[in-house]
Order: C-alpha cells, then structure tokens, then sequence
C-alpha cells in the first residue's frame, strides 16, 4: 500500500491548461489579417505587405499584420491631429468618464486579453492574468481621475498635442497603458506602434477602446516595422515621442529629433542589481530573486539581473537559488502551473544563447539545473552563472533573459560600487532584516526604482524610469502627467534653422587680442589696472588655462572689461570641483534642505547689498534705463528667496500604491548640471537657472552670457562671501558653444541646460545622446525672464529634480 509520505515525494504537478478557444475565435473573425487602426476603423493598406505573429511556445501562425508605410503613418498622424482639437477641448471630466469606460472594458474583456497576451509572447498566463491586464485597467481607472483633476491641479499647463508612441515587445499591453493612459487623460492624441513581434494585444485593445466610445482618432494604432516608428519620429506634426525600448535605439532617436522642439521621453535599458546582505531572511530572498530576474522569462527591463550577495553567506544562498532553480518549471505558457513560459522569438533566444556563452568565455562557471524542458518551442532553461569579474561584459551589458550573473561583497559601501558599477540605472532590490541599512542602500543606489526585501512590484500610481542611460521622464504616478503637458504660455516651438555641413560647431575660437580702454577719466593715457575677473572653480578664483582673455563691449560697442577665455581644460576642472562637491561626504546633496535654504537666503542678502553696483554693470553693459536695470536686480533677489523657499519643499511624496506598505517617491537632485545661460538679463537669467539647480542639491558649471558675463563674474564675490560650499558653483566664461561642446561630452555631467541659439540647441540634444544625458534647451527662443510663469516656479524644479520611487513593503 502507498504511504502518504510515499504520495508527497512523488506528487508532481499536473497541468492546467488555460483555453486558447476564445482567442483562436477572435483570430478567425478577423480572417487572421489585421489591418491599421486609424479612427477607430480598420484600415487596410493597398499593396499590402504583411507579417506574421508567431506563437513563441510552438511556433504556430496566430495572425497577419499589416505593415505601416509613409501613406499610413500621415494618415494616422492626420487623424489624431484632427481628433485633437476637439479632445484637447473636452472637459476633464467627459475625457475622464471615457477612460472610465475604457477601464471597465479593459476588465470585462480580461481573460480573452490574457490569453492572447501569452499566445503572442510567450509569457505565462499567471503572469499575464494576474499582473499585466490588471495593471492595464488600473492605469485607466488612475488617469481617469487625473483628467478629472487636470482643469484645477494643473492650471498652468496644456496638452502637448499629437504624441507619437513606440513600445517593446516584453509587455506589450503594460507598456500600451504606460503610454496611452496619461497621455490622453491630458488631452493629448495619440499613434502608437508596437514592436514587430508582439502586435496582436494592441490590436484587440485597439477593439476595445472603440467599443466603450473613445472618439475616433483619439487613439490610433499602426503596425510596423521600425522603418514606421522612424517614419512617426520625423514626423513634422508629431508633438512629442515617448518611447521604450533599448538604449541603442533610443540614442538613434534622440539624435533623429534633436532641434525639432519635440518633447521626449525614453525609458531604455537597464542591468539592475539585487543586493543580498548577510542579515537578510535568505529563504525569503531566493524567492525575490526569482521574482527578479525570472519573471517574465528575465526580459524585463527593469529584471534583477546582477545579483550582488555578501561574501559571507555568498556559498549558501547560491546553494539555496540552485535547489530552487532546480524546482522551477518552464513550459506550456497556457499552463497556470508553470513558471516560465517561452522566449519571444529565435532571434532573441539566440541572443540569450549567446551571452550565456560569452559569460563561459569570460570565466564564469554556468549553472542550468536538470529540469524537464519541452521538446519544441523558444524555451530557455534559467541560468546562473558565478565567478565573473565585475568588468565582464556578461555583468555590464543587459542580456534581457532569464540569464543571472552573480558577484560578491564585503561592506555596504563596496555593495553600493558595485550596484552603481553600471552605466544604466533603472531599478535595483535590497534585501536585509536591518531597515536602517536597507534604506541607506536604497538611497545610494542610482536608479529610479527601489525595492526593500521586494523585486518587480509596479502600480499605476508610483513612476517608473531611468537615470543615466536607462533613459529619462518617467511612466506612471502624478510624475508620469508632465510627460504629457507644457507649459500654458508656452507653444510648441518649431525651432526654424539650416545647419551649416561645413560649419564645425563649438570649435575653440581664437581670442581677438582685446586691449581696455586705458584713457583715464582726464583723458590722459596711462595703464589701467587690470581688473579683468577670474573664473571661479571650486570656491576659487582661478586664471583661464589658455592665459587668453576676450574683451567685453558695453552698449555704446566700446570695451568696458575683459574675461577669461575659457578652454576644454577649464571645463574639465570645473566638472571635476563640482563633481567632488557632489560627492563629497556629506555632499551638496546630502545637506538638508534647511541648511540649503539658509544659504540661498544668504546669497539674496548679500546680493541685495550691493544692489547698486549691479544695476550699474548692467545699464553699461546693455545700455537698458537705470529702471529696467534695477528691476531685473531686485526681481534677482525675489528669486533667491523663491529657491531658497523651495530647497526644503520639494523633497517627495508618499504614494498612494496599491502595495501594502510605503512607497516614497523622492526628487532626487540630478546631480552635476552643466548651465549655459541666456543673453538677456545676464543676471536674472544666471540666478533663475543657477537658484533652482543648487536648491535641490545639485553642483554647477555655469556659463554666463556670452555677450554680458560681467554681471555674472561680479557674482562669485557674492557666492564667496555667502557660504557656498566651494565647487557648488562654477563659472567659466568664454565662447558658449566651445564650452557647452565639452560639457556635454563629458562623462561626469549628469544634465545640460542650454539657453543659447537654435543651432546650439539642436547640437546640444545631438551630442547628448553619447551617454543619453538629460537636456532643456531653449530653441534659441525669446523667454521673459522677468515674468514669473516663465521665469520660475515648477518647470525649473521639475528639471532640477529626478524622481526615485522606495517601495518598503510591511507586514502581509
Ligand atoms: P528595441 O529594439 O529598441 O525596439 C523597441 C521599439 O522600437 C519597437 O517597436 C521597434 O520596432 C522600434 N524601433 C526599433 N528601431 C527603431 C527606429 N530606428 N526608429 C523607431 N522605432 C524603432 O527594443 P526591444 O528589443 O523591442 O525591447 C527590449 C528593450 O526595451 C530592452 O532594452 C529593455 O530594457 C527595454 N525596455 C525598457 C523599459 C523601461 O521602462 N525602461 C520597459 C520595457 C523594455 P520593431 O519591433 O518593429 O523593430
């Protein structure tokens, strides 16, 4: 007779087929083609070419899909442009009951999404039930209430227009609802393309959005290759790109729409680490770990592919993750009982292939436990592989599979290295019994998303992105809404330039020889006493590298002083103070925000104190009446105080998560701003970009104008006698281009704001895409500075800040 011990060590796991009947139902309708979905109709190309959508997990056709041309990508954009006018105009409240509706579609429509989700990509039908159609709706039920919200929580700003949206493959209805929802909670319309071999959930989504009422042209969905998602990018009417994808793409669009004045956000690549403290519950820990990188069979972007573990208790926990590996299940994706479902096509189960190759290549030891895999369909086996250097390139470059690369630590502070040994920084976990520590690593960690004793949890209202080059913007909470705005008074600006082939921007200039006016106020000929000011480097006065100066010329063309003609060397040891002020312990960064304030303040008196001399440098310099001068003086001072009012009033939120616990959104500060200021008021527009990026806890390299750098040069006695930390402000004057030229190909420089010529501004977005920093350019565009909607307020804070969410997760 069987023991009942017998019948427990021998149970296995049966399976749990989900039906594929509805979806295959659904295919047949539609004759397994599929055509474009532009206002709400389907349309279907002439000499269409198609192709096709395979089921990953045995390799069946599920449907065809019209390929997007040129003709069809005017159509739609035409479409949405025509939907705008109305839908821009529609009150918060209708466009907020049509997401309403949208939302409950969504929910009444779930499992035959669900299904099809998994059938498309691969993913498992746990997965896709559970967590990527849930959080589908609940993103349409959030934004519903934000475009309820939008007419008195959002006062100031206007819909961006007609927005241009091009998703992955790894979650191709999340991804849909990241984008989408915002978007047209405020006002915005929308052509979206999803990626070539996940197309088929648009398409039903596509379905369902038309059947609760959504106004034809409001949301359009086109099919394609990328040549359509580069056809959508240069469009001229297309407002903003919001895009997700991989780093190298990104850096392609980026360069593809610099200078257009379009609004972009990219949520790009990423390697994240999952840091394993030695006090850690290590059972509970394993788990995350395979929620971390296994999840959707490691092709997340965001998946906890670096597993950083203390060298302590390193031998045990990879014992105890492969007894675990050796337990996971890996088949059928219609299986509810399975854990990993199929990789989403040949091309990237042969990439996946490949690292794990080049990872034995590099040294490492590769583990794939003895597990039952299906004889056909992309299945890929869950891989360790231990022993590698951190340099690897196994360790550095995403993989995006279910492939974990593991390394050791000592100390916390070696643990934060090597977590921030990366150049993305989408996410990262820390998991360790000790809350002090934990949220110390969090906060260390440079990365967009945190999670304590947590991996992968997401929810509508908590943003989601990158720092460095996983991208910028972010998806998701009240942060993800100014993606999807601008400014009230400001309209799209159409920057209008020819760029010159020949023309090598922000080459050094050579410095005319400039003599100063030596007539004595008698007219008699005598040396002057040179007073041509200084640069100012990490709290110094320092001489220009090169020894050159350039003459300034005051209103009437003649020569009233002279400044340092700064070089590339200049630059470099600029970026290097205002790096270590930066980084130094306690940092600029790390001080409080009282402490910050304080100084501003300081800064403000002490400006105000030598008011008069301020407004005579800029009545020589731009010939403005006394008046005009002394306002824009005075109007420097109420900025200060504005900064200073904001620097300990902007730190975060706590999130209204569905997670049961905390999460806190923190604006983070960028870090090292590189700050090319405009010519008009070289005072008040030196200190309104200046005051916000040092209120919340960055380091500057300031370029004053060009033409007017006097005012800014008398500034740093200012600086200097108001306490600022030296290297918080720097000041290197010369010709702007040559030294923004430099600043944006440095390495170290986390940002650029660049207030110079269009020219200037289309080179600057261009250059950035080297390491994808974060850009705000003018567009060479008149901005009132005086004003105090253009010249202050949430705009600035916005692109002095970058928002960090901390899930900590308590109790059940
Ligand atoms: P991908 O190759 O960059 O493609 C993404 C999308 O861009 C697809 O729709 C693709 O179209 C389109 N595309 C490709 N080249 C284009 C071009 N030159 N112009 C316009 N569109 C172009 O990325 P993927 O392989 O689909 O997705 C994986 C990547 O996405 C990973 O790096 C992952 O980390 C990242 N990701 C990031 C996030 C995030 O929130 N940060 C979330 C999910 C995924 P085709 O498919 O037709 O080529």
């Amino acid at each position: 007779m069987t023991t009942l011990l017998e019948v427990f060590k021998t149970m296995d796991y049966g399976p749990a087929p989900e039906s594929p009947a509805a979806v295959q139902a659904w295919l047949e309708e539609h004759g397994r083609k599929f055509g474009l979905f532009i206002n709400n109709e389907w349309v279907q190309p002439e000499e269409t070419k198609t192709y096709p959508s395979y089921d990953p997990s045995n390799g069946e056709l599920l449907a065809e899909t019209a390929q997007a041309g040129q003709k069809e990508v005017d159509a739609a954009v035409a479409a949405a442009r025509a939907a705008f006018k109305t839908w821009s105009k529609t009150p918060g409240v209708e466009r907020a009951r049509y997401m309403y509706a949208i939302a409950r579609n969504l929910q009444k429509h779930s499992r035959l999404l669900a299904v099809l989700e998994s059938m498309d990509n691969g993913k498992p039908i746990r997965e896709s039930r559970d967590i990527d159609v849930p959080l589908l709706a609940r993103h349409f039920y959030y934004y519903a209430g934000w475009a309820q919200l939008m007419e008195t929580e959002l006062r100031d700003y206007q819909p961006v227009g007609v927005v241009g949206q091009i998703i992955p493959w790894n979650f191709p209805l999340l991804m849909l609802a990241w984008k989408i929802a915002p978007a047209i909670a405020m006002g915005n319309t929308v052509v979206l393309k999803p990626a070539s071999v996940t197309r088929l959930s648009a398409l039903l989504f596509a379905e369902i959005v038309a059947e609760a009422g959504l106004p034809p042209g409001v949301v359009n969905i086109i099919t394609g290759s990328s040549k359509a998602g580069s056809m959508i990018v240069a469009h001229e009417d297309v407002d903003k790109i919001a895009f997700t994808g991989s780093t190298d793409v990104g850096r392609i669009l980026r360069r593809q729409t610099a200078g257009s004045g379009k609004k972009m956000s990219l949520e790009l690549g990423g390697k994240s680490p999952v840091i394993v403290f030695e006090d850690a519950d290590l059972d509970a820990a394993v788990e995350g770990v395979v929620d971390a990188i296994w999840f959707n069979q490691g092709q997340v972007c965001c998946a906890g592919s670096r597993l950083i573990v203390q060298e302590n208790v390193a031998d045990k926990f990879i014992q105890k993750l492969k007894t675990r590996m050796g337990h996971m299940r890996v088949g059928d994706p219609l299986d509810k009982c399975i854990d990993m479902g199929a990789i989403v096509d040949q091309g990237q189960w042969d990439t996946v292939d490949h690292w794990a190759r080049t990872g034995i290549k590099e040294g490492g030891e590769l583990f794939q436990p003895e597990i039952e895999m299906p004889d056909k369909g992309l299945f890929y086996k869950p891989t360790l592989i231990t022993g590698l250097d951190p340099a690897a390139a196994t360790v550095q470059e995403e993989i995006f599979g279910p492939v974990l690369v593991s390394l050791t630590f000592r100390t916390p502070a070696e643990a934060i290295e090597l977590a921030n040994n990366t150049r993305y920084g989408l996410a990262g976990s820390v998991w360790s019994d000790n809350i002090n520590l934990a949220l110390d690593v969090a906060s260390k960690v440079k990365a967009g998303a945190l999670w304590v004793n947590a991996h992968n949890i997401f929810d509508a209202a908590a943003g989601f992105g990158g720092y460095r080059e996983s991208g910028f913007g972010r998806e998701g909470g009240e942060e993800g809404i100014y993606e999807y705005v601008r400014p009230a008074w400001m309209p799209r600006p159409r920057p209008d330039f020819k760029l010159d082939e020949n023309e090598k921007w922000g080459e050094p200039i050579p410095a005319l020889p400039a003599m100063p006016d030596t007539k004595h106020a008698n007219g008699a000929e005598r040396p002057a006493l040179d007073r041509t000011p200084k640069m100012y480097i990490g709290g110094k006065q320092a001489r220009p590298d090169g020894n050159y100066t350039l003459a300034v010329l005051g209103a009437k063309g003649k020569i009233i002083g002279q400044v340092g003609d700064g070089n590339r060397k200049d630059i470099r040891n600029a970026v290097e103070a205002a790096h270590a002020a930066h980084t130094a312990k306690p940092g600029w960064a790390m001080r409080h925000g009282y402490n910050r304030s304080q100084i501003l303040y300081f800064i403000a008196e002490n400006l105000d104190a030598r008011n008069a001399e301020f407004v005579e440098r800029i009545v020589a310099m731009t010939g403005r009446t006394k008046k005009s001068a002394q306002d824009e003086v005075n109007t420097s001072v109420e900025r200060l105080f504005t900064y200073a009012a904001w620097a300990d009033k902007y730190g975060g939120t706590v999130q209204e998560t569905t997670l049961r616990g905390i999460t806190v959104a923190v604006r983070e500060p960028v870090g090292v701003i590189g700050i090319a200021c405009p010519d008009e008021y070289p005072l008040l527009g030196f200190i309104s970009l200046m005051a916000p990026a040092i209120a919340r806890g960055n380091t500057v390299v300031m370029l004053p104008s060009e033409k007017h750098p006097l005012g800014a040069t008398d500034f740093y006695q200012v600086l200097d006698t108001s306490d600022v930390p030296g290297g918080v402000v720097n000041i290197v004057t010369g010709n702007r281009d040559h030294l923004i030229k430099t600043l944006v190909q440095h390495e170290d420089v986390d940002a650029l704001w660049y207030f110079g010529s269009t020219e200037g501004s289309y080179h600057v977005e261009y250059q950035s895409a080297v390491n994808m920093k974060r850009t705000w350019v003018g567009y060479g565009l008149p901005r009132d500075w005086m004003s105090r909607e253009q010249g202050e307020g949430h705009e600035f804070l916005h692109e002095a800040t970058q928002v960090k969410n901390i899930w900590v997760p308590t109790g059940e």
